[in-house]
């Protein structure tokens, strides 16, 4: 990913989505909000006990990095489903209920979802000109909010797969994601011949690859144009909110995608 700061806000972007100059993105950081610890600094989860005030302060923050108005944003409730919702102009400013991934093809839609730890995946599809954004802890990946991110995109827009720009976000890392022995026979049941999703560490307990997870879900599908950030959140707690490392109490950061067919280059 390219490491990117603008007034001390840090943010990332894709190599793919970045070469592509009408998808306007960021994956947010930690670094450059207003919160106060333990939501320190740019968290925008509104629902983990922060200052209301402190969280609209970093929306602001995100949208002037971005350049964009905050009342053009689509967000949703999340609730590690592998719902998905088609959104339009009519819904900037809205909250999708119960729903964790979120498609467009509206230029000035901008599609924005919270992590600590799940995976983001975004979606670009250069042809029909629609994007996509999903949230996908292990609940997320075992009930293939990835796949169904692109099903929704194939039938509401008519995208095929082999035409789709895949974007595996910063995420808990297979080197950091121990599950125990319940999450361990979903995994099995879902990816029946996936062995190597699971490793077993030296005091016996098992690591889950949800990068790997995600990837191979998309491969299945005929998407092959996947880039993986590799950047493990409780790897890098100092950068990223992360549920495991920072033991529950911790905020969100932002993951926002735009069209902005008008706009050639982002900066
Ligand atoms: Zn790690």
């Amino acid at each position: 990913m390219r490491r990117e700061e603008n007034n001390g806000v840090l943010y990332y972007r894709f190599h793919n989505l970045a070469a592509c100059g009408e998808i306007v993105h960021g994956v947010f950081t930690r670094l450059g909000g207003v919160s106060r610890p333990p939501y320190h600094g740019l968290n925008v989860g509104k629902s983990v006990g922060d200052d209301q005030k402190a969280v609209d302060a970093n929306y602001d923050l995100i949208c002037r990095t971005l350049g964009i108005h905050r009342g053009d944003i689509a967000t949703a409730y999340q609730v590690h489903s592998a719902n998905v919702a088609v959104v339009g102009p009519e819904d900037r400013g809205q909250v999708a209920l119960q729903t964790d991934a979120l498609v467009t093809n509206s230029p000035g839609v901008f599609l924005m979802l919270r992590f600590a730890d799940c995976v983001p995946i975004a979606f670009y599809d250069p042809i029909q000109r629609a994007i996509g954004l999903a949230h996908a802890g292990w609940k997320g990946t075992l009930a293939k909010a990835a796949q169904k991110t692109v099903e929704a995109m194939m039938e509401a827009y008519g995208s095929r797969p082999a035409d789709l720009i895949a974007c595996i976000g910063p995420s808990i890392g297979l080197c950091c994601y121990q599950i125990g022995g319940n999450v361990v026979k979903l995994v099995n049941e879902v990816f029946p011949h996936q062995p190597q999703l699971l490793h077993q560490q030296g005091d016996g307990s098992r690591h889950f690859d949800l990068w790997e997870a995600n990837r191979l879900q998309l491969a299945a599908l005929g998407v092959h144009q996947i880039e993986v950030s590799g950047l493990c959140t409780a790897c890098h707690n100092d950068e990223f909110f992360s549920h495991r490392a920072d033991n529950g109490r911790t905020g969100r950061f932002a993951v926002v995608m735009g069209l902005n067919l008008g706009r050639i280059e982002q900066r």
